[in-house]
């Protein structure tokens, strides 16, 4: 994965680069600029790439006429000088980002910059298969697209619960969903009619995080997300999410909690995600479901049973990040989803038990918070994965729509 937190750095001309090469770099670093951190007065851009006044126009004027980015007029004009004009990302430019879950689908059309122009979420009578993930896409895509008509779909980010090989988004194995070696990146090319990117959906949710939610500015994070899929994971250091040979690095869930514990769906015993989650939960409880909001309301009922249980769960958590942070040094420990409901019980509790388990010089400046994007985060990550070839070079977006 390309480094997708930190805007390239802007070239200068004639230092061994082509003039063509420096141009279509920095106008990647521009639109990548647009893209994160929204509309900027052109002079911001200026003291930001440290690139020449006439240079920056040059490049806006180019991103604006492949119809990437418009300008608008300063607010509060009237005053001394000439106001810089504020440059804005082009939301109309968009993608199709498709999440396949054990109990939906939901596709949304997300534009350059994050603005989410609609979701549909459909509801399936079972575990989708991936043909019928492929096809219930495909019709809310067409929905999508009807509704949103001035927008232009120039790509597809698929993130869904499972191990998936980069870069060609081949499904190795979804055990919740029970999918084994699917070509889902390609299928749903085929399906949309644009090129699709497949990810595993902690990897999406913690790109979104990073560009637009609590991980902003962070460059080494670990993100822990938990839902009914169990415990998903991603790591990035040094702003470049840690892939590793296959691109199944960031497995968090799969590392070992206690040698004493349940099988998991991987073969193993003790995963960190058979001992933290809903499911020990709901047990404690003696039931067998709960919808998010009802979960959260239990979470904080303060019931001697559940609070042992959420004791318990914390701890386990606590030891886990511990290890998580001699591995990787992150300066941010994001939680998200269920283990998100779960630390905002006792955040205290877990700091407290994150610091007694840890080699203290490494963990000490470690902020540990919960994610902040709730029900768009992985439909963000997912359509910003799909943005990455257009940001990387702007000038690949052929000018027809
Ligand atoms: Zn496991």
């Amino acid at each position: 994965m390309r480094n997708l937190t930190d805007p390239p750095r802007p070239l200068a001309a004639g230092l061994g680069n082509s003039n063509d090469q420096t141009r279509r770099h920095n106008l990647s670093t521009i639109l990548t600029l647009l893209a994160q951190d929204g509309a900027q007065p052109r002079a911001q851009l200026t003291r930001r790439t440290g690139l020449n006044r006439s240079t920056i126009a040059a490049l806006v004027s180019e991103l604006a006429e492949r119809d990437l980015v418009f300008e608008t007029a300063a607010p509060g004009g009237g005053t001394v000088g000439r106001p810089s004009p504020v440059v804005n990302p082009n939301g109309r430019i968009a993608c199709l980002a498709v999440h396949p879950d054990l109990d939906a689908v939901v596709v949304g059309l997300v534009g350059l910059g994050g603005l989410v122009h609609g979701r549909i979420r459909r509801e399936t009578a079972g575990v989708p298969t991936a043909e019928q993930a492929v096809a219930l896409a495909a019709g809310m895509a067409t929905e999508l697209r009807r509704r949103h008509a001035g927008v232009r779909v120039v790509g597809a980010g698929i993130a869904l619960p499972g191990l998936v090989r980069s870069p060609d988004g081949l499904v190795t194995f979804a055990p919740h969903l029970g999918w084994h070696d699917e070509p889902l990146a390609d299928r749903m090319a085929e399906a949309l009619g644009v090129p699709a990117v497949a990810t595993n959906d902690a990897k999406a949710a913690a790109v979104a995080e990073l560009i637009h939610g609590a991980g902003k500015g962070a460059r080494n994070l670990v993100y822990l997300n938990g839902s009914r899929s169990g415990i998903g994971g991603a790591v990035f250091t040094g702003g470049r999410a840690l892939g590793g040979a296959a691109g199944y690095g960031g497995e968090l869930g799969h590392t070992l909690a206690d040698p004493a514990g349940g099988p998991c769906h991987c073969g193993n015993r003790g995963c960190l995600e058979t001992e933290v989650g809903v499911e020990p939960l709901l047990a404690a409880l003696g039931r067998s479901a709960a919808d998010p909001d009802e979960l959260d309301a239990l979470l904080a009922s303060g019931a001697p049973d559940v609070r042992v249980e959420l004791e318990r769960q914390l701890d386990v958590l606590a030891r886990s990040i511990a290890s998580f942070i001699a591995a990787f040094d992150p300066e941010l420990v994001l939680l998200g989803g269920f283990l998100g409901s779960l630390f905002d019980v006792d955040p205290e509790r877990l700091r407290l038990r994150v610091r007694e388990a840890s080699f203290a010089a490494i963990s000490e400046g470690v902020r540990i918070e919960r994610a902040e994007l709730r029900e768009n985060l992985v439909i963000v990550g997912a359509a910003e994965l799909a943005f990455a070839p257009l940001l990387a070079d702007p000038v690949s977006l052929s000018a027809s729509a």
